[in-house]
C-alpha cells in the first residue's frame, strides 16, 4: 500500500489508504508497478467482493440483453440532519416546468419523478436515511445515484460521512449539493476540502465527484444539478426490461381507515398492471387500484416508476421486494414458504463476530473485515486508525468504514448491520437502543479502554486466533 500511495502522490492524487480512485489513475499505477490493469463490470465485482447481487439486479440480468431499454435513474438524497434535503427535494418537485404541469397538485407517496430535457428521474422522497439504511440492510440496493447535501455553512458532519459510507458500501454514485449558497457565511472551499478529505474530490480538482452549488430555499442551481445527475446516469447502464419479470421495492406502506394498505411501490423491472397479483415479504394482494404521485390512475406502471397500490393484505416493510405471481395459489405459497423461513431466521440470528467473519473468510465467502469505530474523543482516533492500518498487510483486507468521535448508537449498528462490519468502541459505551437492535441483527459490538487490546484482538482475528467471546 505504501508503495501505491507513493506513486499516487507522485501523480498528484493525495490518496489515503481506504480511498477509491478512478480507474484511469489505478490503471497508470498498475503501470507503473509493472502490471496491466483490465476493467470488470460492476457486477462482476459486486459478485466477487460480496457475494451478493440485489435480485432485482439479478433479474435485469438474466433479461435478454436485446431487451433491455434505458429506464430512468432513481435518486435519492442523503446528508446531514438540517442541511436542507426537505427543502431541496421541495425545490426539484416545484423546478418540473418542463411538463408544463408546475403548480399542479402532488402528493407525498414518498417518491416522485421530473422531467429535465426530456428525459425522466425518479427521486426517492424520504428524507432521512433510514429507508435507504433498510433498502441495502436487506440488499435492494435501490437507488443508482446518491446526492449528497451538504451545507456550505456547516461543512462534513457525522451523517454526511455515514451517507458517503453507505454510498460506499452499496457502490452507487455520490454527487454533491452543496447547499445553502446563499448564506453570507458559506465557505465552498473550505466544504471542498472536507470533501476530498472523505475521499469525494471535487472534478474541478481533477476528481471524480461532481460538486454542484445550490441555494435549495431560493431554487437556484436546481436545474445544474439535475444536469449532473443525467450526465452521471448517461455514463452508467441504467436499463430495464418493460415487458419482462415484474419485479421492485417497497418504498413506504401504511394502513388508512378508508382505504386499508396503501403502499408506494417502486417498479425495477417489467411493468405493474391493475389486477396484478403481488407479494412484498409477508404481504400479498391483487392491484385494486393504481395512482401515480400527482394522483392519476394509471393502469400500467413501468421501470423506475414509483406508484400508490392498493389492495395488500398487511403492511409490507419498506425495502421489501414485491414481485408479481400468476395466480393466488401460487403468491399464497411463497407467503406460506416466506413465514415459516422467518421463523427459522428468528431462531438462529446470523452473527456478524469477529470468529465468524474468520470462518467466513476461510470459506471463501469474504476477503474483508469491515470495521465501524468509535472513540470518546477525536485525538484517540487518530492513532487507532492509524494501527489499524498497518494491518492491512494481511491477507484480509481491513476497511475502516467509519471513525468518529461517540458513543455507539442504533445508527452505527445499523451501518454495520448493512456492511457486515464489526463496531469497535474505545472508551464509550453502547446505548440501551444500540445493544437491542445488535442483538436483533447479530451485530457484534467490543468495547475496549486499552488501545493494544483493540488492535491485538483485530490482529488475532485476522490470523484466526482469536479466543472466543465471552
Ligand atoms: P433537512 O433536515 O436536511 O431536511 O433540512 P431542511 O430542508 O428541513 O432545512 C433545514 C433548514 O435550513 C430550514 O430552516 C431551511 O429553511 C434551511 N435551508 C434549506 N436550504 C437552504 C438554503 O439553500 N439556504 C438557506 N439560507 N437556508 C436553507
Amino acid at each position: 500500500p505504501i508503495q501505491v500511495i507513493k506513486i499516487l502522490m507522485t501523480n498528484g492524487v493525495m490518496a489515503n489508504i481506504n480511498q477509491l480512485v478512478d480507474f484511469d489513475t489505478a490503471a497508470i499505477v498498475a503501470n507503473e508497478l509493472g502490471f496491466e490493469a483490465a476493467l470488470e463490470s460492476l457486477e462482476e465485482v459486486e459478485e466477487k467482493e460480496t457475494g451478493e447481487i440485489p435480485l432485482w439486479r439479478q433479474v435485469i440480468m438474466n433479461e435478454d440483453p436485446r431487451s433491455l431499454v434505458k429506464r430512468p435513474p432513481v435518486v435519492t438524497i442523503l446528508g446531514h440532519v438540517d442541511h436542507g434535503k426537505t427543502t431541496l427535494l421541495d425545490a426539484i418537485r416545484h423546478s418540473n416546468v418542463a411538463s408544463g404541469e408546475a403548480g399542479g397538485i402532488t402528493q407525498h407517496i414518498g417518491a416522485y419523478q421530473v422531467e429535465h430535457h426530456n428525459q425522466l428521474i425518479t427521486f426517492l422522497d424520504t428524507p432521512g436515511h433510514a429507508a435507504f439504511t433498510a433498502m441495502r440492510a436487506r440488499g435492494a440496493q435501490g437507488a443508482d445515484i446518491v446526492v449528497l447535501v451538504v451545507a456550505a455553512n456547516d461543512g462534513v458532519m457525522p451523517q454526511t460521512r455515514e451517507a458517503i459510507a453507505h454510498a460506499k458500501a452499496a457502490r452507487v454514485p455520490i454527487i454533491v449539493a452543496l447547499n445553502k449558497v446563499d448564506r453570507p457565511d458559506s465557505n465552498p472551499d473550505f466544504v471542498k476540502r472536507q470533501l476530498a478529505e472523505n475521499g469525494l474530490v471535487p472534478d474541478e480538482w481533477d476528481g471524480d465527484t461532481m460538486i454542484v452549488p445550490v441555494s435549495a430555499k431560493q431554487k437556484m442551481g436546481i436545474e445544474d444539478l439535475l444536469e449532473a445527475i443525467l450526465l452521471v446516469s448517461d455514463s452508467m447502464d441504467i436499463r430495464a426490461n418493460p415487458n419482462g419479470k415484474v419485479l421492485g421495492t417497497v418504498i413506504e406502506a401504511q394502513v388508512e381507515k378508508a382505504k386499508g394498505v396503501i403502499a408506494t411501490l417502486l417498479v425495477q423491472n417489467g411493468s405493474l398492471e391493475m389486477g396484478d397479483i403481488i407479494v412484498a415479504g409477508t404481504s400479498m394482494g391483487r392491484i385494486r387500484a393504481m395512482f401515480d404521485y400527482r394522483n392519476r390512475k394509471l393502469r400500467k406502471a413501468g421501470p423506475s416508476m414509483p406508484v400508490l397500490v392498493m389492495g395488500l393484505s398487511d403492511v409490507p416493510a419498506a425495502g421489501d421486494i414485491f414481485q408479481v405471481y400468476k395466480n393466488d395459489r401460487e403468491a399464497r405459497a411463497v407467503v406460506e414458504e416466506r413465514k415459516t423461513q422467518a421463523q427459522n431466521r428468528q431462531a438462529a440470528v446470523p452473527k456478524a463476530t469477529l470468529e465468524q467473519l474468520f470462518e467466513r473468510y476461510q470459506a471463501g465467502e469474504t476477503r474483508e473485515l469491515c470495521l465501524l469505530l468509535k472513540a470518546d474523543v477525536q485525538g484517540s482516533l487518530e492513532p487507532i486508525v492509524s494501527e489499524l492500518k498497518d494491518l492491512n498487510k494481511s491477507e484480509i483486507k481491513v476497511t475502516i468504514l467509519q471513525a468518529e468521535a461517540g458513543n455507539v448508537s442504533e445508527n452505527d449498528v445499523m451501518l454495520a448491520a448493512a456492511s457486515k462490519a464489526i463496531v469497535l468502541g474505545f472508551n464509550v459505551t453502547a446505548d440501551t437502543a444500540a445493544r437491542r437492535l445488535a442483538e436483533a441483527e447479530g451485530v457484534s459490538i467490543r468495547l475496549y479502554d486499552i488501545i493494544y487490546r483493540l488492535t491485538e484482538d483485530i490482529e488475532k482475528a485476522l490470523k484466526g486466533m482469536l479466543e472466543p467471546e465471552f
